[in-house]
């Protein structure tokens, strides 16, 4: 198995766990996230998991209403890419915001890491922050 595929594989084991982890380059600092077998700032492939705080808000979202089939039974949903506290962007579940009024979600918004359980699988997700 290819380094950067260990990898994804690893990130996965975590959220099927519960756990939001991410690489942190040993040399830079720089977080790694999706996971990848190089540090696109500095080119070190030196890295150590750690876990992120899962603190974050809103850049971008989109209302998912025909979703993959294992995934049909939780449409309409909403789908954001998160700006982490840690510099990294995911693509992610955003739960606790209603995809019928996609007027009331708003971009900026802070939010935090949830994980939710869906199509036989745990998947990371991001809730409003309270
Ligand atoms: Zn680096």
């Amino acid at each position: 198995m290819e380094e950067a595929e260990r990898l994804v594989k690893k990130y996965f084991e975590f959220v099927s766990e519960k756990k939001f982890m991410g690489l942190k380059c040993k040399d830079c600092g720089a977080y790694i996230l999706p996971p990848k077998s190089i540090c696109k700032k500095c080119g070190s492939r030196e890295f150590e998991w750690v876990e992120l705080s899962g603190k974050g808000s809103l850049y971008t979202f989109t209302v998912i209403h025909v979703a993959a089939k294992r995934f049909l039974n939780d449409a309409p949903f909403v789908v954001g890419v998160v700006q982490l506290e840690e510099g990294p962007r995911i693509t992610a579940r955003i739960v606790g915001v209603d995809p019928n009024k996609p007027e009331t979600i708003k971009t900026g918004m802070p939010l935090k890491a949830t994980f939710i359980e869906s199509g036989g699988q745990v998947l990371l997700a991001f809730e409003p922050e309270k």
